[in-house]
C-alpha cells in the first residue's frame, strides 16, 4: 500500500511545478503561496483534506463541467410573465425568412419586441431597415451607427450628424452600440493614443446632442468586464472563453480612464439619453454604479450579457434592480435560440438556485417582484424609447401611415 502513495505524492510535485512554470513563471509552490491561498479558499485555508494527484490534473479550466449531485427543484418558464422588449440585440436574421423565424421564437417566449443594435450607417442602415421594419410592424426597433470614416476632417461633426438625421428619416430610434473599450469608438486598435476618438471628445458633441433633440437614445459601450485588463493567470476572473478579450499589456486606456470619460460625456450632455449596456460594466460594484446613475440622470443600463454579475449576487442584484427599477432596461445580446430567453426568465423570475452558467460560477434566480420585473422587461423601455402606450413604436406606426415614404 505505501508505494502508490509515494508515487502519487511524486506526481502531486510534479504537476505543481508544471503548473507553477506555466502559470506563473516563477518557482515555488502556488499551495506555498498565501495570496494564492487566500483567493483560492478564502477563511477556509485549504480543502481540509491533503490533496493527492490524480486524473483531475490534467482537466483544464476550459473543459470543466462538473455535473451537481444537488436535487433541487428546476423552474421551466416557456413565457416571460410580462411582454418583454429586448433592447440589445445584434443583426441575427439577415433574410426575410430568418426574421420571420426570430418572430417566432419571440411570440414562443415572450418577447413582442427587439431592438437591433445595427451599428450600420449609409446603404447598410437602409437594406436593415426596409429587412426589419416592413414585414413585421411592431416588432423591432432598429438603432443607427456612428460615421467614424474621416474623424479627423475639419466637416467631420457635421457629416456625423447629417447621417444621423437621414437614418433617422428613414426609422432609426437610437444609436448603437457604439463601443470603446480602449482604443476609442473608430475600434480601430491601430490608432495611436492622441488619434482616438474616445466618447468626451469634442469632435462628438454636436452628434450626442443632435440624438437628445432627436429624442434617440444611445446605446453604448464603455470599458468592459474589469477581469479583461488583468493578465490570463491563475488568478483570472472569467473563464477561458473569455479570454478573447482580455486587454491586459494592450495599448488601450484603461478601464478606470474609459469610465472618467463616459461620465465627463454624460455631464456635458444632460439632454441626451444614454444607455450603458451591460451594466455600465460596473455590475461588479453596485454601490459605484448606484452612484454614477444618482450622478447623471440621463444614465440608463441594460443587463445584457450580465446574466453572470447578477446571478452570483442574486440579493444584491434584486435590491439594486428594484431601487433603480426606472433607470435599467431588460436586454440580451445573445443569440436568438429559445433556449436563451427561457434561461433569463429562470434567472430573473424564478427562486432557482445553482443554475449553470456561462462562465465558472453557477447562478441563483432573483425571484423579482412584479413590479419589478415590468418595469425592467418593458416599462422602463416604453418611456425612453417614446413607444406609444400600446407597447408600439412610433416608428412602426409612421411607416404604417406613409407605406412608400423612404
Ligand atoms: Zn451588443
Amino acid at each position: 500500500m505505501p508505494a502508490p502513495v509515494r508515487s502519487a505524492a511524486a506526481i502531486l510535485v510534479l504537476a505543481a511545478c508544471g503548473a507553477v512554470a506555466t502559470a506563473q513563471d516563477r518557482p515555488g509552490d502556488l499551495r506555498s503561496d498565501p495570496a494564492w491561498v487566500r483567493s483560492r479558499y478564502g477563511g477556509w485555508g485549504g480543502p481540509g483534506v491533503q490533496p493527492e494527484a490524480g486524473p483531475m490534473d490534467g482537466v483544464a479550466v476550459k473543459d470543466y463541467a462538473p455535473q451537481p449531485s444537488l436535487v433541487l427543484p428546476e423552474t421551466t418558464i416557456e413565457r416571460a410573465r410580462f411582454p418583454v422588449i429586448d433592447v440589445h440585440a445584434h443583426v441575427l436574421a439577415d433574410t426575410p425568412d430568418e426574421v420571420a423565424d426570430w418572430v417566432r421564437t419571440m411570440d414562443a417566449v415572450g418577447v413582442e419586441t427587439t431592438v437591433i443594435l445595427t451599428r450600420a450607417v449609409g446603404a447598410d442602415f437602409d437594406r436593415l431597415a426596409e429587412l426589419y421594419l416592413r414585414s413585421h410592424p411592431g416588432r423591432f426597433i432598429l438603432f443607427c451607427g456612428l460615421d467614424v470614416r474621416d474623424i479627423d476632417a475639419a466637416d467631420y461633426p457635421r457629416r456625423a450628424v447629417d447621417e444621423l438625421v437621414r437614418c433617422h428619416a428613414i426609422g432609426a430610434r437610437g444609436v448603437g452600440e457604439l463601443t470603446d473599450k480602449g482604443v476609442g469608438l473608430t475600434r480601430d486598435s491601430g490608432l495611436a493614443p492622441e488619434q482616438r476618438l474616445h466618447p468626451d471628445d469634442p469632435r462628438l458633441a454636436t452628434f450626442w446632442d443632435k440624438c437628445g433633440e432627436l429624442r434617440m437614445p444611445v446605446n453604448i459601450h464603455v470599458a468592459d468586464h474589469p477581469s479583461a485588463w488583468k493578465p490570463l493567470d491563475v488568478y483570472q476572473e472569467r473563464t477561458p472563453d473569455f479570454q478573447g478579450f482580455n486587454l491586459h499589456g494592450k495599448n488601450v486606456a484603461s478601464w478606470d480612464d474609459l469610465i472618467t470619460r463616459r461620465d465627463r460625456m454624460l455631464a456635458r450632455h444632460r439632454g441626451t439619453v444614454f444607455i450603458a449596456c451591460h451594466l455600465g460594466n460596473q455590475g461588479h460594484d453596485l454601490a459605484a454604479l448606484d452612484a454614477a446613475l444618482e450622478a447623471h440622470p440621463n444614465l440608463y443600463v441594460d443587463i445584457s450579457a450580465r446574466d453572470y454579475e447578477i446571478g452570483r449576487t442574486p440579493r444584491s442584484s434584486a435590491r439594486f434592480l428594484a431601487r433603480r427599477r426606472d433607470r435599467v432596461l431588460f436586454g440580451t445580446d445573445m443569440t436568438r435560440e429559445a433556449g436563451m430567453y427561457r434561461a433569463w426568465w429562470r434567472l430573473l423570475e424564478s427562486a432557482d438556485e445553482y443554475m449553470p452558467g456561462r462562465v465558472l460560477w453557477r447562478y441563483y434566480g432573483l425571484d423579482l417582484p412584479d413590479a419589478v420585473l415590468e418595469s425592467l422587461y418593458r416599462g422602463t423601455a416604453v418611456r425612453i424609447l417614446g413607444l406609444a402606450s400600446d407597447g408600439r413604436p412610433a416608428a412602426t406606426r409612421r411607416l404604417e401611415q406613409a407605406p412608400d415614404t423612404p
